[in-house]
């Protein structure tokens, strides 16, 4: 079984609705456990500034599926919320968007899929929640609590639980 670390985020709708429903479709699509999942937080849109601001949260799953097929899981899981690629503009607003952060200590450079995630130790809004279920993992030679001290997190706010 191979440790996987997924990011999740999304701006429009329920999104802490379809953080739930995606979480157990990923894991049923993908036959895998989920290992631990982090609180939701709120988080200041990021990249294009003139957006409702962003839901994110982390979970690591376990999982036989090799990498791309993991992907394609990810994507069809982001697809049946609503996700539409081609009529979003880059960082923009979206429904759903699931991340592989890391995938064992695999290293991937494909067009369609780089591990780990390239941008991950530039991102609050995943290294927060990423710090809440791995504060201890090493990605790209960074522990991921060092990561997080390293960045700002101002305006990331943790969501209370739904229960
Ligand atoms: P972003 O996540 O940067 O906001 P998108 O979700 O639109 O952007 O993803 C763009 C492309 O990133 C996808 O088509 C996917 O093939 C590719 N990609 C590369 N590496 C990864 C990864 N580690 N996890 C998810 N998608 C990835
Ligand atoms: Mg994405």
């Amino acid at each position: 079984m191979a440790s996987v670390l997924i990011a999740l985020g999304g701006n429009v709708g329920d999104v802490r609705a379809t953080f739930a429903k995606a979480i157990a479709h990923v894991c049923g699509m993908a036959q895998a456990a989920l290992i631990a999942r982090s609180a939701d937080y709120a988080t200041p849109p990021w990249g294009d500034e003139e957006q409702a601001p962003f839901v994110n949260a982390c979970v690591e799953i376990e999982t036989d599926l090799d990498p791309h097929a993991l992907l394609f899981v990810l994507q069809k899981v982001e697809q049946k919320f609503g996700r539409t690629r081609n009529k979003e503009r880059r960082w923009g607003p979206r429904t759903l968007d699931l991340d592989m952060i890391a995938y064992d200590d695999i290293s991937l450079q494909k067009p369609d899929l780089t591990l780990p995630h390239p941008r991950l130790f530039e991102r609050a809004f995943v290294l927060v929640p990423l710090a809440e279920i791995a504060p201890d993992r090493v990605i790209l030679g960074m522990r991921v609590r060092d990561g997080l001290s390293s960045v700002s997190t101002q305006g990331i706010e943790r969501l209370p639980d739904t229960g």
